[in-house]
């Protein structure tokens, strides 16, 4: 694509920067408390377009529209009760909401692949506050990063993937959560659509009942998919990944887990360590980063402990699986 990409630090004048380029179309990666995200104007299809081709991201895999406020989010969207007590309860933070649109939704068709809903969130980020409040609209935001690939925690992320093909980024630092969003389907009954940064278990407490499984979609459905996008391989290093290791070979790199040490670790070249303490939050900060400092090693695989299915790691396991499908 040939463009200057500028890197700002955050700031005044970075927010400041990012809302014109936003408004001229352009394409701005900022970080929210989640990931680093490709920002742009929601109201603009010549923008989105640029987006998707920006990230090799295949049209038909919708985006999530930010806001700043709960009365941003309701000009988008039609939010019921179960909607409002959910972004009462989260936001600003990791959840995202997917609900009915307005009438006069402002949102591209693009960003919604032609879906009757939108999925809307309010980052908890300053930066990101900053950057929605200056430009005044919507801003969709997928991961800062090639489709497919590892999503972003540092703004040295976003440059390796995406130098050359976007405007601007803003350096605000590393991360704090490290993994994508939760979203959740307002349906008739509130649907778990992706595990994310915000447990199940803290929304169900909230909700006092179970979120639903998404229904399992067949080849021949060719009803609307509740959840489109949700690639089987995605967040994928160039190394193979092997889950669920009891051991690891000299030619593979380790991302370990808690305090226990495998067989053959000794001998590995490389080893991570998640959270040595076994927290699962701590675990999910460091996941994409360690994944690409394993693979920058260039190991024939990359194996990796197992990691509990509860509070955070029910995310950890969900990218995990999906980087670990062959290609
Ligand atoms: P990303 O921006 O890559 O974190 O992914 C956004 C994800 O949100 C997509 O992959 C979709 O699965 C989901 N999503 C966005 N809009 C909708 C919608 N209207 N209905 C259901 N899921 C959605
Ligand atoms: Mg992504």
């Amino acid at each position: 694509m040939g463009l200057e990409t500028s890197i700002l630090p955050a700031g005044q004048a970075g927010a400041e920067a990012a809302a014109r380029t936003l408004a001229a179309g352009g394409l701005v990666a900022f970080p929210t408390e989640t990931v680093y995200g490709l920002g742009a104007d929601a109201a603009n299809a010549a923008a989105i377009t640029h987006l998707y081709a920006a990230k090799g991201r295949p049209a038909f895999n919708p985006l999530i529209a930010h806001v700043a406020d709960l009365a941003a989010a309701r000009r988008i969207g039609r939010f019921d009760a179960c909607a409002l007590k959910l972004a009462e309860a989260f936001w600003p933070g990791p959840l995202t909401l997917v609900v009915p649109k307005t009438d006069h939704c402002p949102v591209s068709d693009l960003a919604t692949a032609g879906l009757d809903t939108v999925a809307i969130r309010m980052p908890a980020h300053p930066v990101a506050e900053a950057i929605l409040r200056a430009f005044g609209g919507a801003v969709v935001a997928p991961s800062a990063n090639i489709s497919g690939h590892v999503s972003p925690t540092l703004a040295a992320h976003v440059a390796s993937d995406l130098a050359g093909r976007i405007d601007l980024i803003i350096d605000g630092g590393p991360v704090a959560v490290g993994v994508e969003s939760t979203i959740v389907g307002c349906f008739e009954a509130p649907t778990l659509l992706r595990p994310g940064g915000l447990s199940r278990e803290r929304i169900e407490a909230v909700l006092g009942l179970p979120l639903a499984r998404p229904p399992v979609e067949t080849e021949s459905d060719d009803s609307q998919p509740l959840a489109p996008g949700m690639m089987a391989s995605h967040y994928a290093p160039r190394a193979q990944v092997r889950l669920d290791a009891r051991d690891v070979a000299p030619d593979e790199a380790l991302l370990a887990f808690g305090p226990d040490r495998l067989p053959g670790q000794e001998a590995t070249a490389a080893v991570m360590n998640l959270s040595p303490t076994a927290d699962l939050d701590e675990a999910a900060a460091n996941l994409f980063g360690y994944l690409r400092a394993l693979d920058a090693k260039a190991p024939r695989a990359i194996a990796v402990m197992t990691i509990p299915e509860e509070g955070l790691g029910e995310a950890i396991n969900d990218r995990l699986r999906r980087a670990a499908v062959a290609r």
